[in-house]
């Protein structure tokens, strides 16, 4: 028997290989990659489960590698339900963590089989007077994260000193309160904010018990897990230490769980994009890319992220260059002044650390279609496979 030949998808040759049989533009997804960072994350965070979001990179391939690795997973939308359905994962394994839903998303979530649902405002627990019995809430603080690239607790969650008339609330209404959840944040610098919210968290969950509003036995301490982009950050080890210190003072029954998403399927895919054409315009070379702002490289205005971009053909001589777009819309510009070799129609430039919130949300925007998503060794028994999954 041949052992299957390992793919480094990240390999010139093999990325040129890639576009010749999916074409350009591309987004190469190594799920051994989505392995290898679910399990420093586990190792970082121990005794805490992982649900992945879904959020940044919605695609089969993460799902089931992530459900492979004994992980869970977290879902907002019916269109996340739906797809998760599709692929059989057990409706155990999933939490409905949007703070905000339609009945009809509610609804799908319960046919499915989800029981554990987020909350976090009185109308919202409400919503689920009808369904007592059926499900259980986790209750949503917010914690204000000024210095985060993305403040997520400025649009959800309770301010900690309403959290205890929601909780009554709840347990008037006979709806099983499980636990208390945050997110901080997205790609925060340093484990400040999820410690200050955690050990807030595990003070009002105590508080809550002694009024015995519920089993309280549940924390969810969300994602914002950072990636190395143009700028490193803390090694993932590194930033979770304050963490692991305060998760050891909890007491024993809460289980932990978080929301990892960007840290997860960031650095597991790389963009590549195909130059169209050309122009030199006051004294710069302009190159025209298939794939741009409203493409892949939406995350540079959406998520605020600066992806390295590098082309595939190696030259020692570079002329500051200006990365653009297709689309007819002056501000598709990708970057300005980045050093490059002359380049011609058909060569290839490839994006890092874009598995997160890029191709999710990019546009068909001037009929430029997305990127086609190539997923590769995606099978942990047969790393060589490759596949270009339709969604
Ligand atoms: C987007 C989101 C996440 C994932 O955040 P990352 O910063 O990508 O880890 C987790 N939880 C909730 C509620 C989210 O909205």
């Amino acid at each position: 028997m041949s052992r299957p030949r390992f793919i480094d998808p990240f390999q010139p040759a093999e990325v040129r290989r890639l576009v010749r049989e999916f074409g350009s533009p591309l987004m190469i997804l190594d799920c051994e990659r989505v392995r290898v960072q679910f399990r420093k994350l586990r190792k970082a965070l121990p005794r805490v489960d992982l649900h992945y979001a879904l959020k940044p990179m919605p695609h089969p391939a993460v799902v089931r590698t992530v459900i492979a690795e004994g992980g869970y997973l977290d879902l907002a939308t019916s269109g996340e339900v739906q797809l998760v359905r599709d692929l059989g994962v057990a409706p155990e394994r999933c939490i409905h963590t949007h703070p905000i839903k339609r009945t009809a998303d509610i609804a799908n979530a319960l046919e499915y089989g989800m029981r554990t649902f987020v909350a976090d405002n009185p109308d919202e627990v409400r919503k689920f007077a009808h369904l007592r019995g059926d499900v259980e809430l986790l209750l949503r603080v917010s914690f204000r994260a000024p210095g985060a690239v993305c403040d997520l607790s400025r649009k959800f969650g309770c301010d900690p000193e309403d959290l205890l008339p929601l909780a009554r609330l709840a347990a008037d209404l006979g709806i099983a309160l499980r636990g208390l959840s945050f997110h901080v944040g997205s790609q925060v610098a340093d484990a400040t904010k999820h410690v200050e919210a955690l050990k807030a968290c595990a003070k009002l969950m105590a508080a809550a018990r002694r009024e015995k509003l519920g089993t309280l036995d549940t924390l969810d301490i969300g994602g914002g897990f950072p990636i190395d982009y143009a700028q490193p950050v803390q090694d993932i080890g590194r930033f979770c230490a304050p963490l692991r210190a305060a998760l050891a003072k909890l007491p024993r029954r809460v289980r932990v769980i978080a929301e990892p998403g960007r840290y997860i399927v960031g650095p597991a895919a790389i963009g590549v994009a195909s130059v169209m054409g050309r122009a030199r315009r006051e004294g710069h070379w302009w190159y025209y890319l298939d794939d741009g702002l409203y493409g892949s490289f939406s995350g540079q205005l959406f998520d605020h992220a600066r992806y390295p971009v590098e082309p595939l053909r190696a030259s020692p001589e570079r002329l500051p260059s200006v990365l653009a777009g297709p689309t007819c819309d002056s501000i598709d510009v990708i970057a300005e002044n980045l050093m490059l070799p002359q380049l011609k129609a058909g060569d290839l430039l490839v994006g890092r650390a874009m598995g997160a919130y890029t191709w999710a949300s990019a546009s068909e925007f001037n009929f430029y279609p997305r990127a086609t998503v190539v997923a590769v060794n995606a099978d942990p028994g047969d790393t060589g496979s490759v596949s270009a999954l339709p969604l």
